[in-house]
C-alpha cells in the first residue's frame, strides 16, 4: 500500500479528552530544539504542498494550528532560522537537522494571523487532535509524485478518512474568504 506519512499510514490515533499539549523536539541527536505547546491543536491535516516540512520519504506533511501564545521555544533557539523570510508563513526550522519547529504569520491582516503551524508528530505525547482532511493534494506532483499515482493516493486518503482537497477544506476556505470580505467591506466586520 502506498505510504503517505508515518503518523497516518497505520491508522490515525484519536485525540485524548482534556489533552493540553506537549513538547516538540527536532531530530538532532544532541542539543535538540524543543518547543512547548501548551494547548490542544486544531485543524490538523495532511498537506501536500511543497513548503511544509515532511519526514523522510513521506508524500504528505501533517500540520495543525495552535494559538501563537501557546507556543514557546524552550531550548535551542539559537539553532532556529526562518526558511523563507518572504513567505506568508515564516517557518522556523532547525539549521542542523532541517526540521520545521513552528510556522508563524507576522502579517496582522492575514486570515490566519494569531495561529502557528506545528507538526505534532515531533512530540512523544499522545492525544493531539488527529488529521481531519488532506489539503493541497494535487501539489504532491510538484514534489515528484507521478501524476498517474494520484487516483491511488486519493483513494488511500479517503480510506483513512482524510477527504482530499486541492486547496484547504471548505470551512478553512470559507474562513479565508470571510476575512477578506470583511477587510474589503463586502461583509460587515
Ligand atoms: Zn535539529
Ligand atoms: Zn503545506
Amino acid at each position: 500500500m502506498i505510504k503517505l506519512h508515518p503518523a497516518i499510514d497505520d491508522g490515525i490515533p484519536p485525540a485524548k479528552e482534556g489533552f493540553s499539549g506537549g513538547t516538540l523536539k527536532c531530530h538532532c541527536a544532541s542539543d535538540p530544539v524543543t518547543v512547548e505547546i501548551s494547548s490542544q491543536t486544531a485543524h490538523n491535516h495532511a498537506c501536500g504542498c511543497t513548503k511544509c516540512w515532511k519526514p523522510d520519504g513521506a508524500i504528505f506533511s501533517q500540520i495543525a494550528v495552535v494559538d501563537r501564545n501557546r507556543v514557546k521555544v524552550t531550548s535551542g533557539e539559537e539553532k532556529l532560522h526562518v526558511v523563507d523570510p518572504n513567505a506568508a508563513i515564516q517557518r522556523h526550522a532547525c539549521k542542523a537537522c532541517g526540521v520545521h519547529m513552528y510556522g508563524r504569520i507576522e502579517n496582522k491582516s492575514h486570515p490566519f494571523y494569531g495561529l502557528d503551524f506545528v507538526h505534532t508528530e515531533l512530540s512523544h505525547e499522545e492525544g493531539w487532535s488527529p488529521p481531519e482532511f488532506a489539503a493541497f493534494v494535487s501539489s504532491v506532483i510538484e514534489s515528484g509524485v507521478k501524476p498517474d499515482q494520484m487516483p491511488e493516493i486519493r483513494e488511500r486518503l479517503e480510506d483513512l478518512g482524510l477527504h482530499p482537497y486541492d486547496s484547504l477544506s471548505p470551512p478553512l476556505m470559507d474562513a479565508i474568504a470571510t476575512h477578506i470580505a470583511k477587510q474589503n467591506g463586502v461583509l460587515a466586520a
